[in-house]
């Protein structure tokens, strides 16, 4: 430890500011008869998916927003589920309809997640939505993504001007990530799997965001000295080996390893809290965010195409 840490920027303290706000503006539209209504389809029986569901309904719950979690066999076809989707676009009580992936892989998804009406597609995920964001249009951002903007904003972190790197190009995270911060003015460089020469362009962020999905690919001499590095990563860490390079004298997850096998992990070697400026933890740090903007964007759901009668 030493007197230059990175400060720590804590999620779960930003998404709790925002599902206060969100649970104002929900009493708010709730008084004047128009209470917001999130749609979940959960088709089949993921496991990973029925948590995330339930923690979706919960926040949902908790902020005031009506919820609907509709299950389905296993089996259904695409044709059950494109009509599923479409009485939920019918319904003037449902803002936001949200599909969970994965889906049963006989349903074919895109058709599914194009049939989702783009005023209700609280994941920000149709093309209609994408090229919005893309336009710099109001629009439904993906979630993921739209929670790092507010931790880089509710935590006052310079954006216009800085170069910021996105090390990702997902659909989810990466790409949607890159379109944000430029349209906050940013200059963003986008990596990938094929980019060459990845830490010398890392080591140039002013803003480093990591969406990759491998526990501890970016060390610290991959990151300017007071950079701003935002980990979305979430890995499962099993390997001893991984562990020890990562963990090695971190006495609370060293408890967790030893009962359960596993520890969550970040992108971003814990090492880098040494050089960066600013650092989200992992766990505590991205992910809290994205359920609160799904809240979030349930809510812009509402206003935006209930607000116009
Ligand atoms: P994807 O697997 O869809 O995308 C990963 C991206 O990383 C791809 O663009 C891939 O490049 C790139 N990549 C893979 N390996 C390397 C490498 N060695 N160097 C540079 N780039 C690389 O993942 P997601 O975007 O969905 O998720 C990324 C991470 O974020 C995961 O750990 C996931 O669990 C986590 N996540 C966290 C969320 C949260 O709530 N905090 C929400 C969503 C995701 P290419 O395109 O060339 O293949």
């Amino acid at each position: 430890m030493t007197a230059t840490m990175a400060t720590i920027l804590n999620g779960n303290k930003v998404a709790a500011q925002i599902r206060s706000e969100v649970a104002e503006q929900v009493r708010a539209l709730t008084a004047a008869g128009r209470r917001p209504g999130l749609a979940v389809i959960l088709a089949g029986e993921d496991h990973a998916s029925e948590i995330y569901v339930r923690s979706k309904i919960k926040a949902c719950q908790e902020v005031g927003i009506h919820s609907e979690k509709i299950t389905t066999p296993a089996s259904l076809t695409t044709q059950e589920l494109l009509a599923m989707v479409e009485r939920l676009n019918q319904r003037d009580d449902i803002d936001g309809i949200l599909v969970q992936l994965p889906l049963p892989p006989q349903v074919d998804s895109q058709q599914v997640l194009l049939a989702v009406d783009p005023e209700k597609d609280v994941d920000g995920f149709h093309p209609v939505n994408v090229g919005k964001l893309a336009t710099q249009r109001p629009t439904l951002a993906p979630c993921t993504p739209a929670g790092v903007m507010e931790i880089l904003l509710r935590n006052h972190i310079a954006i216009a001007g800085r170069h910021a790197v996105v090390v990702g190009r997902s659909q989810v995270v990466g790409r949607p990530m890159a379109l944000l911060l430029l349209n906050h003015d940013a200059t963003v460089t986008i990596c990938h799997s094929k980019t060459i020469g990845l830490a010398e362009i890392t080591r140039q962020a002013d803003i480093l965001i990591v969406a990759v999905g491998c526990a501890g690919l970016v060390t610290e001499n991959w990151v300017k000295p007071g950079a701003t590095v935002i980990d979305v990563g979430i890995n499962r860490v099993t390997d001893r080996t991984k562990f020890e390079d990562l963990f090695a004298g971190d006495a609370a997850r060293e408890k967790t390893f030893a009962e359960k096998g596993s520890v969550v992990a970040g992108d971003v070697h814990p090492r880098v809290a040494e050089v960066a400026g600013a650092l989200t933890p992992v766990p505590g740090g991205v992910g809290p965010l994205t359920i609160a903007m799904l809240m979030e964007n349930t809510v812009k759901a509402c206003r935006m195409r209930r607000g116009r009668r």
